[in-house]
């Protein structure tokens, strides 16, 4: 059996390959995030996104904890 999920992004639509399995070769963990970024990340949204779409929400995060400061 095969733990393969295909999902769709739900910031682009996109469907992207999820591996909780296997979560070393997941495309979410090519992507390093820290606990802040998590945070406002999943806020936004509860489901797994793209790569490509974790790695521009991650820059909006930044840019966003600069407006604040
Ligand atoms: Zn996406």
């Amino acid at each position: 059996m095969s733990d393969l999920k295909t999902k769709s992004c739900p910031r682009c639509q996109k469907k992207f390959e999820c591996k909780p399995e296997y979560i070393k070769n997941c495309q979410c963990a090519s992507i390093e995030l820290k606990q802040h970024q998590y945070d406002y990340i999943f806020k936004q949204y509860d489901d797994c996104l793209c790569a490509s779409c974790l790695e521009f929400l991650r820059a909006e995060c930044e840019d966003n904890v600069l407006d604040m400061v």
